[in-house]
């Protein structure tokens, strides 16, 4: 420690590391940990940040950010979105391809990691899988795979067509990307605006039978038996058929989002198209199914599906309002208040950071695109220094004014959750202080 210039000393927080807590100050070197010692004295200069009563993890990753950038700039840009991450604990998210144009070839991707290198975040891009997300011709995979690209996906769509799926399985097989499902028959989903079941029918609204998505899982299953390509399946809002997969060993991994582990279609019974999103809310036995997922590894991630929406294109009617809600700001306290009655705070982490990181490969030892650092920890001496420092006995009370998102999209506005960021550390540069973005 002598040789090295501490810029940053953490102090009298619990370091989550992957066999437990251990109580450490942590010392940061520009945007490397240097050291964890019960006490640390900092020297002149070095920022001191209060972490006592605090976990000191790993900066959470998110594998599901729609950043909307470019083409619904009035929505989301990078900068708000990255923002928003940072605020929630994040020090890296996936950018999802379903812009306008899609991220559907270099030039695109090129843009987006250009625009995200100042964030307050790092950010990744997913590829779509088609041109155009319109499921008919793939995309030049290779193209966006020699640029670092390491998930491909149609999201906000399922690619419908098997065989092409299966033609992009083999393509990606050979590059050694992986393909995320967005899981959805588009027949069987028939336009729905909701869950099919009792409310639907109350509401008098379409339905969307949980058989759209577990159809796809199912097919998608026996195309990765087919090519042995990896699957990564979005926002799961169910659990059983991913569990058979798993069983034999197949590479597949499944991330769910904090809304699914939370909310029901009971929420809908007023219309209001801020409970509207895609997978559609489900039932209490689904919420229980997916929370069971996650405790036992079924489903290895949690995912935001962060899908900010500008106020004027929610102001419709539920069956016309496009899905998606804000999830950025709330997932950790939400992950926090769900799951940690039955799991422990380095297994939560690990959903929220190492898992997310290992399947965007943003570890350490993966390569990645130029000026990206490694995300997912474990916090030790030589790590990179992205870091997330929560406050397990602190509340989260929704505040819109307190949101950086530009849209307004939450249904959580005036609830209140158990835990709260207090500090984000990116590349060693404290972005965000006792839950204040610093720049
Ligand atoms: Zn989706």
């Amino acid at each position: 420690m002598t040789e090295v210039k501490v810029t940053v000393v953490i102090r009298g927080g619990s370091v989550v590391g992957p066999d437990g807590l251990r109580r450490a100050d942590v010392a940061l070197a520009g945007p490397v940990v240097v050291a964890l010692e019960e006490t640390i004295d900092a020297p002149a200069g070095a920022v001191v940040l209060d972490a006592r009563g605090c976990l000191v993890g790993p900066g959470l990753v998110d594998l599901h950010t729609h950043l909307r950038q470019p083409g619904r700039e009035e929505a989301e840009t990078v900068e708000s979105g990255a923002r928003a991450a940072a605020l929630g604990g994040y020090t890296a998210v996936v950018a999802m391809p379903n812009t306008e144009p899609a991220i559907d070839s270099a030039g695109v991707a090129r843009d987006v990691l250009a625009l995200g290198r100042a964030a307050l975040a790092e950010v990744a891009v997913s590829g779509a899988i088609t041109l155009g997300r319109a499921g008919k011709a793939l995309a030049p995979l290779g193209e966006l795979a020699a640029l670092g690209v390491q998930l491909f996906t149609d999201d906000g769509a399922g690619v419908q067509d098997g065989a092409l799926m299966r033609r992009a399985l083999d393509y990606a097989k050979g590059l050694g990307v992986t393909l995320a499902q967005h899981c959805e028959d588009d027949y069987l989903a028939g336009g729905g605006a909701m869950h099919e079941g009792c409310w639907s029918s109350r509401l008098g609204l379409p339905g969307i039978p949980a058989a759209a998505e577990e159809s796809m899982v199912a097919r998608d299953i026996q195309l990765v038996r087919l090519t042995g390509a990896p699957v990564h399946f979005l926002h799961l809002s169910t659990g059983g058929s991913v569990e058979q997969a798993k069983r034999e060993g197949l590479p597949v991994t499944a991330e769910a989002a904090p809304h699914h582990m939370l909310l029901t279609h009971a929420e809908v019974v007023g219309y209001d198209p801020v409970f509207k999103v895609n997978p559609p809310l489900r039932t209490e036995s689904d919420v229980t199914a997916v929370i069971e997922g996650l405790c036992d590894g079924t489903i290895d991630a949690v995912a935001t599906d962060h899908a900010p929406h500008a106020p004027e294109s929610k102001d419709v009617p539920f069956d016309l309002a496009p899905p998606g809600m804000l999830g950025l700001q709330t997932a950790l306290p939400i992950a926090w208040q769900v799951l940690s009655p039955t799991l422990g705070p380095q297994r939560i982490f690990a959903l929220m950071s190492a898992a997310p990181a290992a399947i965007a490969r943003l570890r350490g030892t993966d390569p990645r695109p130029a000026g990206h650092s490694a995300h997912g920890g474990p916090l030790e001496a030589g790590a990179a220094a992205n870091i997330c420092i929560f406050d397990p006995s602190a509340t989260t009370v929704v505040d819109l004014s307190r949101l950086a998102s530009r849209s307004r999209n939450t249904p959580y506005v005036g609830r209140s959750f158990t835990g709260a960021v207090r500090h984000t550390i990116l590349r060693g540069e404290p972005v965000v202080i006792d839950a204040v973005a610093q720049r």
